[in-house]
């Protein structure tokens, strides 16, 4: 309960991560894997845009290669840029959070975000940057085909769903695309000004819940 109390929920839903992941193809996930390894590596040193310019480097993405439930954000921020992974500073601590009152663990999903390098002071993405990083993410995507995808905040609901309604008239409701269910919510760098909201991302990943089975 502890977990769930941090993150502002009550109500604890009865499911287990190996409904989650049950039936997984170990050979579907090697070659994913491998799919992806193999993207990571053609682009680690990608030039294509001027945040080349002032990252440490490119933060590609991580998780289950064969994920049902794929997150995907904004940008790297400085811990990100520093240390190489998605979500790993106070709002990658939520996102942890998040994940974890689903019952499920960082690794049993696939965390990207729409840019794979910082922009400098953490300033918003240019429609350039977003345009020219894009066809990464959607190779990810494709080599990923996750159940849902929860898109994390204006940007990522709006590169994805090609649109400029503001994140709260998108969150809380599936859009589909190419066969996948697309659930906008909160960025969890917004809950953490704004941790009154925290409730309707809760509402938001319950229905995903729904979706996947998990409750
Ligand atoms: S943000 Fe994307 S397109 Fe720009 S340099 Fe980084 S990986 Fe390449």
């Amino acid at each position: 309960m502890e977990i769930e109390k941090s993150f502002g929920i009550s109500e604890v839903p009865k499911s287990t991560v190996d409904e989650f992941i049950s039936g997984a193809d170990a050979s579907m996930t090697r070659g994913k894997k491998q799919a992806l390894g193999d993207l990571e590596n053609e682009f680690k040193k990608c030039m294509m845009c001027g945040l080349s310019q002032s990252r440490t480097q490119v933060v590609f993405g991580s998780g289950n290669p064969d994920a049902d439930l794929m997150f995907v954000g904004e940008a790297p921020g400085f811990d990100e840029d520093q240390q190489g992974q998605p979500f790993v500073g106070l709002a990658g601590q939520l996102l942890t959070k998040i994940i974890q009152a689903m019952k499920l663990k960082r690794e049993d999903v696939y965390i990207a975000n729409c840019l794979k390098c910082r922009p400098p002071s953490n300033r918003s993405p240019l429609p350039s940057e977003i345009a020219t990083c894009k066809p990464i993410l959607m190779k990810q995507i494709e080599i990923i085909r996750p159940t849902v995808i929860c898109a994390l905040g204006k940007f990522a609901a709006q590169t994805l769903l090609q649109t400029d309604e503001p994140i709260s008239r998108l969150r809380g409701r599936f859009f589909d695309w190419n066969g996948i269910q697309i659930m906008p919510t909160f960025h969890p760098a917004y809950l953490l000004r704004n941790p009154a909201d925290k409730k309707l991302v809760w509402e938001d990943v319950q229905k995903i819940m729904k979706v996947l089975g998990l409750l």
